[in-house]
């Protein structure tokens, strides 16, 4: 019979209070155990939840076993450390032994069910905590009523001392399991065994509190016909609940292990593989091809490289957005895996760029062959939602043994070749030695480059383009100079790709555009009037979706008024998307900005296409002003363009005037405007004011 109301020491019926000592040894290993089944139960707990692999609403109820099983035996090993006087060893209930386990699992799945749903706040913990002592104290007094011990009593205080001191020490185990990590800087595996520790202190803090809220009277026992445990049976049950808890220790670590090394393989996966495309990275090719390259020398056989860029690749991740740019490389990815042989290897670079492993060449044909193949996979249409896409790309071969003893030698060469098949629009390239010489150049060219802009090896020079036939100044166009410490002056034209292939590009014309900005806004306060200034803008920065917002931030911040700034921009900016590229000339255009078609007659624009679209101005590309006056081709191109473009509201420019004849030839042809070194070479800043002060004063609007 239960009766846990033991707290009147005045009963007539209780005899002599009866001493009770302890065995300190097994003290110590009850509260040993304590502690170990609170660190097995959070380590338990914390693998199961990240394995992922045990459904989450369930790992605490795996830990509430060695938790609970953990409370009880430490709660029984020490009531085994403990002798009352004159009793050789206690007995217990069978039944009510048992049943005490329960509380003692029910509290903790309650803790635990708390830390797997631990976004709750504070007032959750301290329930939480509640509940855990609740199930600590009523295991222990369950087992109390177990033991077979008429004369029990208990001290009022004490008793509630000893559920207060079991509350705020699973409060404490609680708060260290999550509010520690925030305070200190300890792994999850330290905090779990901290908070263990903490627990395992929370169970014996309260069975010794309630021990010494527990006295022992002698009383007369009634006779019972019921089996008792003994004190060795007891021993044997904790003892197995012990093991149990090993076994589930050993059942964490082992969990751990698995984790850790498949986390390990994870990583190396992870480290080895693009995460786009799913294709190997650089490092796993490398060793690939390092290890072909030995079977080859076994084998006496030939290897093949191919590096493939995609062609302009960037203007669709600029003009559509990277998360189409995106799609397209894993479309181009998974072409280009379907197109391999069973042996040979791909591998993403980074980018736009792919390089492949071909093995067992017999000639530079079957290279070749595959290289077409490539470029055959890609040359179907994309078409991603409603949009239809043409992607291409250019491939360089590099072969072994003959140009190169290494992987990296090797990839490199066939790098030099695809830059050289882009510089050449050809569509694939063998490696030549010749060009390894260029490429080191370049390389170097490139980390210049990066210093340039820094270093202010970069300038502007700026060139009047001039009205007929007065010849006075209408306006002025900045063009880049590099002036390398070694080199001397580098033309544009050589570090501009440069930069586009590096990336390096949209970097330098935003600060180029600031640059001259503020160069113009100068000339604007030192009442300079230079008409407007025009800077060259590539694709790339025109595709840009933030290009509008920069451009509008460059104006605010130089204080320069958008009338007084052009914009140039080739014809294949504009051969993009028409409702984009109509929407962001609108815009610009709202800020007072003008746009010139560069190098008009190179690209396959028609002037029926840039009619629909709001531009101001067409700068016919030197190359046809180099046949004026006597090539009449030269001449009826550019007569067509003047007439037809004039009518349609553009304004003329001819670039690249150097001959005085030129210009006459140009006047006949109804041309009104022109640039050239007849007229004025690019001139430093410096130059543009005295020139324009001392030669062509302009007229103030
Ligand atoms: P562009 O925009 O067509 O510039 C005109 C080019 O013609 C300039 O070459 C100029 O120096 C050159 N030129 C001037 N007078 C004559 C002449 O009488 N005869 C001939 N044949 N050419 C003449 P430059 O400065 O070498 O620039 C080359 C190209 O580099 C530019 O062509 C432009 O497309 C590009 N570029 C220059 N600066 C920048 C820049 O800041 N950003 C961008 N994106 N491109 C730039
Ligand atoms: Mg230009
Ligand atoms: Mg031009």
């Amino acid at each position: 019979m239960l009766n846990f109301w033991r707290f009147d020491q005045s009963d007539a019926a209780l005899g002599r209070l009866l001493e009770g000592s302890y065995d300190p040894l097994l003290v110590l290993l009850s509260v040993g155990l304590a502690c170990f089944a609170g660190i097995t139960a959070l380590l338990l707990a914390d693998r199961i939840i990240a394995s992922g692999r045990t459904p989450s609403r369930f790992w605490w109820l795996v830990g509430a076993v060695p938790m609970g099983c953990g409370i009880w035996a430490m709660h029984f090993t020490g009531m085994l450390a403990f002798r009352v006087e004159g009793a050789s060893g206690m007995t217990y209930a069978p039944g009510l032994t048992f049943i005490s386990l329960m509380p003692a699992v029910v509290g903790s799945a309650a803790a635990l069910y708390f830390i797997a749903h631990s976004d709750s706040g504070g007032r959750r913990l301290q329930w939480c905590a509640l509940l855990l002592a609740g199930g600590i104290g009523t295991m222990h007094y369950t087992g109390m009523e177990a033991m077979r011990m008429p004369g029990l009593r208990y001290d009022f205080p004490l008793f509630v001392l000893s559920l207060v001191v079991a509350h705020l020490l699973a409060l404490m185990a609680l708060r260290v399991r999550f509010g520690m990590r925030r305070l200190l800087p300890l792994t999850p595996y330290t905090t779990s065994i901290v908070a263990g520790l903490v627990f395992g202190f929370a169970v014996a803090g309260m069975h010794y509190t309630a021990m010494s809220a527990s006295s022992f009277y002698e009383m007369p026992q009634s006779a019972t016909a019921a089996t008792l445990l003994s004190d060795t049976t007891l021993a044997t049950a904790v003892g197995g609940l012990a093991m149990l808890i090993l076994a589930m220790s050993m059942l964490a670590s082992w969990m751990n292990r698995r984790m850790e090394s498949r986390r390990r393989i994870e990583l190396e996966r992870l480290a080895h593989t693009d995460s786009l495309t799913g294709l190997p990275n650089r490092l796993p090719f490398q060793l690939r091809l390092t290890q072909a390259l030995s079977e080859a020398d076994a084998k006496g056989s030939q290897i093949a490289v191919l590096f493939l860029d995609l062609d302009d690749f960037k203007t669709i991740n600029d003009s559509l957005g990277h998360a189409i740019g995106d799609r397209v490389l894993q479309i181009c990815a998974s072409r280009l895996r379907d197109s391999l042989r069973a042996d040979d290897a791909v591998a993403r670079f980074g980018g736009d760029e792919f390089v492949f492993l071909v093995h067992h060449i017999n000639s530079v044909e079957d290279a070749e062959g595959s290289a077409k193949r490539l470029l055959q996979r890609l040359d179907a249409p994309i078409r991603l939602d409603d949009r239809k896409l043409h992607v291409s790309g250019s491939i360089g071969l590099s072969f072994y043994p003959q140009d190169g003893e290494t992987a990296e030698d090797l990839i490199q060469a066939a790098d030099t070749a695809m830059y050289q098949a882009k510089r050449e629009r050809l569509r694939y390239f063998l490696f030549d030695r010749a060009l390894s010489d260029q490429a080191r150049e370049r390389v170097r060219l490139i980390s210049d480059l990066r210093d340039a802009m820094h270093n202010d090896q970069l300038h502007f020079y700026y060139q009047p383009w001039v009205e007929f036939p007065s010849r006075r100044w209408a306006g002025l166009e900045a063009l880049a100079r590099w002036m390398h410490p070694t080199e001397g002056a580098i033309s544009p034209d050589t570090f501009i790709p440069l930069a586009e292939r590096h990336g390096l590009l949209l970097q330098f014309e935003e600060w180029a555009l600031r640059r001259t900005c503020r160069q113009a806004r100068d000339w604007l306060d030192m009442r300079f009037d230079f008409g407007r200034i025009s800077v060259n803008v590539s694709a790339h920065q025109f595709a840009r979706w933030d290009f509008v917002d920069e451009l509008r931030g460059v104006l605010y911040e130089t204080g320069l008024p958008g009338t007084r700034l052009e914009l140039e921009i080739t014809e294949s900016s504009l051969m993009v998307d028409h409702p984009t590229v109509l929407q962001r000339l609108e815009r610009i255009r709202e800020l007072g900005v003008t746009f010139a078609v560069d190098d008009f007659g190179t690209g396959y624009s028609s002037l029926n296409y840039l009619k629909t679209l709001p531009l101001d101005k067409l700068k016919i590309d030197a190359t046809f002003a180099k046949g004026i006056p006597q090539d009449s081709k030269d001449m009826a191109i550019v007569r067509a363009v003047v007439e037809m473009g004039t009518s349609l509201g553009f304004s003329v420019v001819v670039e690249g005037i150097e001959r005085e004849e030129q210009y006459e030839g140009l006047l006949v042809l109804g041309c009104s405007y022109g640039q050239g070194c007849l007229f004025s070479r690019p001139l430093p800043s410096g130059s543009v004011e005295a020139a324009n002060a001392s030669v062509q004063p302009l007229v103030c609007d």
